[in-house]
């Protein structure tokens, strides 16, 4: 009461104040397009996003990702980022305000055996994306990168600066499009956050979604088709690394703390933040046999294990630096390995066929 006075002057300055805050309100974020958005992180995400208040548009052309797996979107456009004229009307019908890209090919092996898929499904999808962006003015995007754009790591843990060096075609475009990224911010200001991702595992238990891939190649879900006895044993690729144990040691990162982290990224860019690389890991290593025992107390299972030879192209240990994230985003991730595999465990034994029941 009494900051404005009841004369022309104080109208015209409670009128500059109205707009002020109705300006600040329209430029905040509020539509965000989750690209990628019915796959496994992707669907963490949008349930995070909608549970900060956001508006999320999703698209998806569900050749791996799940319709079941979408909650609480605004929208769900079903589409490939490379089908231009598609991408185009949704930008034109949404007033998007920054994009979250999950959207990508992400199987190793498989990249190795068709690299073409790869480029073209990643590497195009990207190109796509972004220059929708820059025909419709959108500024902001979180890309999902990978720490298999390190390759061979020179050193533990591995900092963003290291020596990236791609030892599979899935590593090379996601670095590939990191490189674009960096040109593009200077072409047209899109800024970008880049996020290396190290091994995502858990699952939303509350939200009742969690990971389902086919084929299924990764540790954590493997270990707990095992426990349900839908596999007779978990292979161990390697035994004589040169770890403690023997075998591969990972770092292991929940997935709502990745989401935690790709919000706080948005926010940060949003606040007029530089474009950066980011390591997503938790800074602490575990051999595949911890995982096992650990998923074997938790479980109360046997999990019956087999020796197999090495994989191709598994480096013996891969641990992140996540000082950079601390430092620039304020991410600090919160859930243990017990919490990983404990929701792991809620999301299999309840989904012992994924999204199909
Ligand atoms: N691994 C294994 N048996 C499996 C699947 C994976 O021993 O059936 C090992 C793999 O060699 C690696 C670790 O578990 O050292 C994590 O592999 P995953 O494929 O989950 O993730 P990556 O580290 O390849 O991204």
């Amino acid at each position: 009461a009494g900051v404005f006075k009841r004369t022309p002057e104080g109208q015209e300055a409670f009128l500059r104040f109205i707009r002020s805050v109705l300006k600040k309100e329209d430029a905040s974020m509020k539509t965000i397009l989750v690209a990628g958005g019915a796959g496994y992180i992707g669907s963490h995400m949008t349930v995070l996003l909608v549970k900060q208040g956001y508006e999320v548009v999703v698209v998806d052309n569900l050749r791996t990702g799940h319709w079941q797996s979408v909650k609480g979107a605004q929208k769900f456009c079903v589409g490939d980022l490379r089908d231009t004229a598609f991408l185009h009307r949704v930008f034109s019908e949404n007033r998007i305000d920054g994009v979250i890209n999950f959207a990508a090919c992400s199987l190793v092996g498989e990249s190795v055996t068709d690299p073409l898929k790869y480029y073209g499904n990643n590497v195009e999808g990207a190109v796509s994306l972004l220059s929708a962006m820059q025909a419709h003015g959108v500024d902001k995007i979180v890309f999902s990168s990978t720490a298999a754009a390190y390759g061979e790591p020179e050193k533990q843990p591995i900092e963003e600066c290291d020596r990236t060096e791609p030892t599979n075609p899935y590593g090379a475009t996601k670095l590939a499009i990191e490189n674009m990224l960096k040109w593009c911010d200077r072409a047209y200001g899109i800024r970008y956050a880049a996020l290396r991702y190290f091994n995502a595992a858990g699952s939303d238990t509350e939200a009742g979604i969690g990971e389902d891939h086919e084929p299924e190649s990764h540790l954590i879900p493997l270990v707990m088709k095992t426990a349900l006895g839908r596999q007779e044993h978990i292979g161990i690729f390697g035994e004589d690394y040169p770890t403690p144990d023997g075998t591969c040691v990972r770092d292991y990162i929940h997935v709502k703390d990745l989401a935690e982290a790709h919000l706080l990224a948005l926010e940060y860019l949003d606040r007029g933040g530089k474009s950066d690389v980011f390591n997503l890991g938790s800074g602490t290593g575990y051999s595949v046999r911890e995982i096992i025992d650990t998923a074997r107390r938790i479980t109360g299972r046997p999990i019956p294990v087999k020796a197999e030879p090495r994989r191709s192209g598994d480096p013996s240990v891969l641990i992140a630096s996540n000082k950079k994230a601390a430092e620039v985003l304020g991410w600090k991730p919160s859930r243990s390995l017990e919490q990983i595999v404990a929701d792991a465990w809620a999301w299999h034994s309840g989904h012992p066929n994924g999204y199909e029941g």
